[in-house]
């Protein structure tokens, strides 16, 4: 499970002021407020274990097994210049 790092937005307690970090399943609706003062919060994007699990997403999201589940076609150029889908097996 990824780590998210929430900041308040404006004004805040002690807590929210300086950022905190929260273990949250990819599923979990990100958090609107602070769970100690109720000030609305943000989510920070980059921290690093986000910046991994996006990128393992992508690679995941763009493979040939997930770009055939979901009806893709993948066009590559062959030798005799017309394009055929590698993904028709
Ligand atoms: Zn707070």
């Amino acid at each position: 499970m990824p780590t998210y790092r929430y900041t308040a937005k404006t004004d805040g307690c002690e807590t929210c002021l300086d950022g905190f970090e929260v273990l949250q399943a990819l599923s979990d609706e990100p958090l609107t407020a602070c769970p100690s003062c109720k000030v609305a919060i943000r989510r920070v994007i980059g921290g690093a274990t986000c910046m991994t699990s996006q990128r393992w997403n992508e690679k995941k999201l763009l493979s040939d097994d997930n770009l055939r589940k979901n009806g893709f076609k993948k066009l590559v150029k062959s030798g005799d210049g017309k394009y055929v889908d590698v993904l028709k097996t």
